[in-house]
């Protein structure tokens, strides 16, 4: 399981992001309009940021912040700073904004990080309503999640002993 608000999924390459001093937000700036595109949360690493030739060939410019003055509570307060200040600007596209949420949600909401993965499945089995991110909604998801999973580990065992037998 993700330590709560200290560890998180690269949306680069994948893999874990352990701690917040090793990982950074990142989003483009269209230079033409200002608009922001494409935000996410990746290691601090050139392999996983933002190539700053390819964005420059496609106009654009990244901003990248370390995920440590942005993560919990009592870095809201500069968060809430960085968006209001992309949205003054406006996004490429509608899907940007939600990006950026989403990106948000991930930093400030302890337990989001991996109750997202399993977001999808558990609203269609009515374990959550989709309206909800408080921690006892976020941790339903995970408990679920993980009787789920090994159920299915189960299933799996009978059927290999039936086979085998
Ligand atoms: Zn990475």
């Amino acid at each position: 399981m993700l330590k709560p608000l200290e560890q998180w999924c690269c949306d680069s390459c994948g893999g874990i992001i352990d701690g917040a001093l090793n990982g950074c937000i990142e989003w483009c700036v269209v230079r033409r309009t200002h608009r922001t595109s494409a935000p996410r949360i990746v290691h601090k690493s050139r392999e996983c940021t933002y190539d700053a030739d390819e964005q420059a060939a496609l106009g654009r410019a990244a901003t990248v912040i370390s995920l440590d003055s942005v993560v919990g509570p009592e870095c809201l307060a500069n968060l809430l700073k960085r968006l209001e200040v992309v949205m003054g600007w406006g996004w490429a596209e509608a899907a940007d904004g939600q990006a950026f949420i989403e990106m948000m949600r991930r930093v400030q909401l302890p337990y989001y990080e991996e109750a997202r993965l399993f977001w999808d499945v558990a609203l269609a089995a009515s374990i959550h309503d989709g309206t909800r991110y408080d921690k006892e909604t976020l941790l339903q998801i995970l408990r679920w999640e993980e009787t789920e999973v090994w159920a299915g580990l189960e299933a799996l065992r009978s059927q290999e002993v039936t086979a085998s037998a």
